[in-house]
């Protein structure tokens, strides 16, 4: 499948990985638009937040949660930090395989 992120998961594009497990994976944004800027991607392909179903809400639940300890080792989870899904052209999604950013170290 031609998806940038699953090339990512595959490792056949190169990307500073920072967690991974059996679900998912989180790596830098290459264009940072905070200090602390992670993508948190499921393995599983799915194309927009409009494609969740049923049966992902506990992969979604993981990488919310991936997100606030990521946050904790990154340390900004005191300070605070954003966490994104963005769906579809208005909503500014450019990679069609859903991920949760993770911003923060600045006043977002
Ligand atoms: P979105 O606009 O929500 O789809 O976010 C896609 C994000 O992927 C953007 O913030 C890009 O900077 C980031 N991105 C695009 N290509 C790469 C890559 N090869 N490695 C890491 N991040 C990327
Ligand atoms: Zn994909």
């Amino acid at each position: 499948m031609d998806c940038l992120f699953c090339k990512i998961i595959k490792r056949e594009i190169p990307a500073t990985i920072q967690y991974e497990d059996d679900h998912m994976i989180a790596f830098n944004d290459i264009n940072p638009k905070a200090p602390i800027h992670l993508l948190i991607v499921p393995k599983k392909h799915i194309c927009t937040l409009n494609d969740v179903t049923e049966q992902d809400i506990e992969l979604v639940g993981r990488l919310v949660k991936t997100a606030s300890t990521l946050a904790e080792q990154f340390n900004i989870a005191q300070s605070g930090y954003r966490t994104v899904f963005n769906c579809n052209d208005d909503g500014g999604q450019e990679v069609y395989h859903i991920h949760l950013h993770l911003l923060g170290g600045k006043k977002l």
